[in-house]
């Protein structure tokens, strides 16, 4: 499924990007993880190989996975932007909405417990509000796509955290949490079945005996 959804996304013309990119980076990992990861978009290297996180960032990641004994083949790793915006710029407002169906559909196949947003751009378009990474890193957020519950996890970039040691040793605690929250049960949400096979309450008169 995740499969015939790749090849679709190969040829992909929603946006401007498809005609500057060399590729689609659909994404890569477990078609089933219970960790997923989105980042921003593509950068050259990615662009390059088709393959989300391949250059220094991607590195870190590894690292990180590493630490709490996960490789990429344990969990999935995809992005907002299916292609490379030209020299790394920021994603545009129309690109990402163009290209949201596909990260959508992808976490409808997937069926994640948990998905790590890396930066401000996933963090915003997976919680669906404006609240910026510095304030919201580390704190799960429960959201429901459809009949879906998960854990929106924000996490700093891998590529801000770089250069910047104090965000980095940020991004190490906050990526400490992740064992804790893959263990945590969530609650299934009620189908539209059950939710009507349940029976209405009897009006207050009814209870009462006054019929
Ligand atoms: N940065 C991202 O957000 N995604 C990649 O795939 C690589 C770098």
């Amino acid at each position: 499924m995740l499969d015939a959804l790749r090849t679709e996304a190969s040829t992909c013309t929603r946006c401007r990007l498809s005609q500057t990119r060399t590729q689609v980076v659909f994404g890569n990992g477990h078609p089933n993880a219970d960790l997923m990861l989105v980042g921003e978009a593509p950068g050259f290297h990615e662009d390059q190989q088709g393959m989300p996180f391949v250059g220094q960032a991607g590195k870190l990641l590894d690292k990180l996975l590493a630490g709490i004994g996960l490789t990429r083949a344990d969990v999935y790793v995809a992005n907002t932007l299916k292609c490379r915006p030209p020299g790394n710029r920021d994603p545009m407002p129309e690109e990402k909405h163009e290209c949201e169906p596909w990260l959508f559909r992808q976490i409808e196949l997937i069926r994640p417990k948990v998905i790590a947003t890396l930066g401000n751009h996933a963090t915003k378009q997976l919680t669906g509000k404006e609240t910026g990474i510095t304030r919201i890193h580390g704190e799960p957020q429960q959201v429901t796509y459809g009949s879906m519950q998960v854990t929106i996890f924000p996490l700093y970039h891998p590529a801000a955290a770089l250069y910047t040691p104090a965000m980095l040793k940020v991004l190490e605690e906050d990526f400490a949490k992740l064992p804790a929250l893959l263990d945590q049960e969530i609650e299934p949400v009620p189908s539209l079945a059950d939710l009507i096979a349940e029976p209405a309450p009897e009006p207050a008169a009814v209870q009462l005996g006054l019929f």
